[in-house]
């Protein structure tokens, strides 16, 4: 059930390589502290789960609640170049919990990559009791290293569960099981470093990407913003928020709406001094679950079938020349 081939693990900072002055904290501590290698060295049994020679590098030491664009281009590029080569076999990402689920749904529209790329997280510092990043970690080289991993496209792996990038959130500020999958649902599962997938992989459509070098510098990205409908919205104040906006240079802006995308009739007022100043609207629902479900026969094409982070970061893409991936 091995792949084999190198996986190489990239490590990007956030409560995985957390420390904390006191082993029972589990707030309160500083992020990204210890290195991909001190991580590795918590697992002892990880190149044996791997069946394959593993490689470490740090990509960036940050906590992902200020995870950027030009740490998203560094990381969509490094992993390309990984991708490319024969030898590597999959991809490992440690990464901060609170913004795990934009960058997985980022790289998953950039690379759609046909070799795993497994993303995983911790909830509780490395120096806590409890830390659950070691077991994280475990589960996500032998999420990476399984043979029928490949073809899902970009997965993460928390709590002994796989969810895909477009459906994986994080809907909890501080249990250890702080992720599901949506309606999805995980997936697969990882037990004592054995993977059970839930269905085998969907048959992938051929997709035709602009390579990851494409990516322009991270300042020449166009800024799509959030909004979001509810209860008291001002028509002033919208107009003079979606004004400001449109003087900052934004190029796109997401909605959440409430319920089924719908916004309040004061917000409606700014979106259409939005679209008529040129930006991109496009209209999501805040609920956690489901999606914008249009009325037969009727197909608006501002609907995103996406939540709103994730929307945004399809937006943005799209507005590089991306395909459309929010649908
Ligand atoms: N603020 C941290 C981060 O996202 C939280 C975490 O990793 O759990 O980097």
């Amino acid at each position: 059930m091995e792949c084999g081939k190198n996986i190489v693990i990239l490590g990007t900072g956030g409560t995985i390589a957390g420390v904390a002055e006191d082993a029972g904290a589990s707030v309160g501590y500083k992020p990204a502290q210890l290195g991909i290698a001190q991580l590795l060295q918590a697992v002892p049994d990880l190149q044996r789960l791997a069946g394959a020679a593993l490689q470490a590098e740090q990509l960036a030491q940050l906590d992902s609640k200020d995870m950027d664009h030009a740490t998203w281009r560094l990381l969509a590029q490094r992993c390309a170049e990984l991708l490319a080569r024969e030898n590597v076999g999959a991809i490992v990402i440690t990464h901060g919990t609170d913004t795990l689920e934009e960058t997985a749904w980022f790289l998953q529209c950039v690379l759609a990559p046909a070799k795993p790329v497994v993303l995983t997280c911790a909830m509780r510092p490395a120096s806590a009791v409890s830390a659950d990043g070691p077991g994280n970690l475990r589960d996500a080289v032998a999420c990476a290293a399984h043979d029928r991993a490949a073809g899902r496209g970009v997965l993460a792996v928390m709590q002994g569960q796989v969810f895909a990038a477009r459906q994986v959130s994080k809907t909890h500020p501080y249990r250890v099981d702080a992720f599901d999958g949506g309606e999805a649902g995980p997936l697969g599962w990882i037990e004592e470093g054995r993977v059970r997938w839930a269905a085998a992989a969907a048959q992938q459509a051929a997709q035709s990407l602009p390579p990851a070098t494409a990516l322009p510098e991270a300042e020449h990205w166009p800024q799509v913003e959030l909004l979001s409908s509810h209860a008291g919205c001002s028509t002033a104040v919208a107009l003079a928020q979606v004004q400001a906006l449109c003087a900052a240079g934004v190029r796109g802006l997401v909605v959440a709406g409430t319920g089924n995308g719908t916004t309040h009739k004061a917000l409606d007022v700014a979106l259409d001094h939005a679209q008529a100043q040129g930006l991109a609207v496009r209209r999501t629902t805040r609920c956690a679950r489901g999606r914008v479900v249009q009325a037969q026969g009727a197909d608006d094409s501002r609907v995103s079938a996406l939540p709103a982070v994730k929307a945004r970061i399809s937006l943005m893409l799209e507005l590089m020349g991306w395909p459309r991936t929010d649908r």
